[in-house]
């Protein structure tokens, strides 16, 4: 798109325009179709190719500014019991190949000879990566649909959360009822993003009012391109989030999300598939 609506007075937004002041229109600009939130995109030149800079948005299926969004794989599938979901947030794709510490464990062994466990088939859990959630709440905002519960482990076993499932997922839109500092699966769709004062933050819409996901820490900043093999934070930019992490609200209201590790975290990241 060549032209966006500033939400706020409805004016018409265009490249020149936002650039003159990006803080102005950051995460208030929207398809002046159908309506749906939009970001800005850098233009680029290479040798061979030169984009110009654009207006992305998610649009309504039915707006003629569609262009079509196309999110990468979701990975393999995963069986056992759909009810009984475990997360292992140490066995995550993104994760660098780090070859884990010797087990120090050896194993026990019974004078009567070696000790064996028995397990019910019907028993395993499914298996799903925090990516995997992500993928079924974008296809379905109401999964899981019934009680399916989970337990979710870091660090060689360590539980991070276990309850029912559905009580723990909060969309970005209910961040500001959650107990603060507890820990959530949250999740939504980052708008923009933006660098103040050394902070990084993923923001869903206008920063001022709607949710962000706050980054203080340098080191966790270079994690982020590094395990989400990003070569510019704008690459986040209308991608889909889910974050364990806990809720904080500034002194304004607006509410925002900490976490502490990338394996706490997964984007669902799109790509412009045509430009229409
Ligand atoms: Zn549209």
């Amino acid at each position: 798109m060549e032209t966006v609506i500033y939400v706020p007075d409805g004016t018409d937004c265009n490249v020149p325009l936002y650039l003159h002041d990006p803080d102005k229109f950051r995460g208030n600009i929207a398809c002046d179709i159908c309506g749906e939130k939009s970001w800005f995109v850098k233009g680029f030149t290479t040798e061979k190719y030169n984009r110009a800079p654009c207006f992305a948005a998610h649009h309504a299926n039915s707006c003629d500014n569609k262009i079509t969004l196309i999110a990468d794989d979701d990975g393999d599938p995963t069986s056992g019991d759909p009810a009984n979901i475990h997360i292992d947030l140490d066995k995550q794709r993104k994760q660098t190949i780090a070859v884990p510490p010797p087990s120090t464990k050896t194993a026990k062994q019974s004078r009567w000879g070696t000790t064996r466990a028995y397990t019910n088939v019907g028993d395993y859990p499914e298996n799903k990566s925090l990516r995997q959630i992500l993928a079924c709440l974008s296809r379905n905002p109401n999964y899981p649909e019934d009680d399916a519960t989970v337990k979710m482990v870091a660090d060689g076993g360590r539980i991070v959360l276990q309850g029912v499932l559905a009580d723990y997922l909060i969309p970005q839109g209910g961040i500001s009822d959650v107990p603060l500092g507890e820990a959530r699966i949250f999740w939504g769709r980052i708008n923009n993003i933006n660098k103040y004062n050394g902070a990084l933050w993923l923001n869903c819409g206008d920063y001022k009012t709607e949710p962000s996901i706050l980054i203080e820490d340098e080191e966790l900043e270079d994690d982020l391109m590094q395990d989400f093999r990003l070569k510019d934070l704008e690459e986040l930019q209308g991608a889909d989030f889910i974050v364990v992490g806990v809720a904080f609200k500034a002194q304004a209201g607006k509410p925002y999300i900490k976490f502490g590790f990338t394996k706490y975290l997964a984007f669902r990241k799109y790509r412009v598939d045509q430009v229409g």
